[in-house]
Formats: C-alpha cells, sequence, structure tokens
C-alpha cells in the first residue's frame, strides 16, 4: 500500500517521541515534523480523524483541537454571511 505515510519521516525514528508522556517535551518531535515532507497530509489526517493523542503534523493534540475549534469558527461565520447575503 503506497500514501503519504510512506514518507512519515517519523518511521524511521522512536516513535515514542511522538507520545510524550505528561510533563515532558514534545519539542524533538515537532523538530521532525518540520522537516518531514508529509506534514502538511499528516496533520490533515489528524484532524479529520479528530486523533486524541500525540504529536501529528508537527501539532499537540491541544494545537490541533485549537485548530479544528478556529475552522469550525469560520465555516459559522461564512454560513452566517450567507446566509445575510
Ligand atoms: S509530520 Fe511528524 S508525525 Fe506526521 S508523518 Fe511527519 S514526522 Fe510523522
Amino acid at each position: 500500500m503506497t500514501g503519504w505515510r510512506d514518507g512519515a519521516l517519523c518511521a524511521q525514528v522512536d516513535m515514542a517521541l511522538f507520545f510524550p508522556g505528561k510533563g515532558e517535551s514534545c519539542a524533538a518531535a515537532k523538530s521532525i515534523c518540520r522537516r518531514c515532507e508529509v506534514q502538511f497530509e499528516c496533520l490533515e489526517e489528524s484532524v479529520a480523524q479528530a486523533i486524541p493523542h500525540g504529536i501529528w503534523g508537527g501539532r499537540a493534540a491541544v494545537e490541533r483541537r485549537r485548530l479544528i475549534a478556529a475552522r469550525h469558527r469560520m465555516q459559522q461565520s461564512f454560513n452566517n454571511e450567507q446566509e445575510v447575503a
């Protein structure tokens, strides 16, 4: 099977880096993500699936939840504008 995961840089390192424990740094994982050629695809899949754990696409779960919330607000704003127009 081929797909964006074939380009995942994290497949070459210890995956535990991407699932830091409470209070542990996620800086090392994010540094790897910044150099990963499939960062965008990875982030989009994790957002689409609302994956609740780990570092995906260079973002921690709390950052992905903020991104999802921001997108919902933008969509709601767009919908409201369409209703007024
Ligand atoms: S962006 Fe990060 S988590 Fe996603 S595939 Fe690349 S290295 Fe792995």
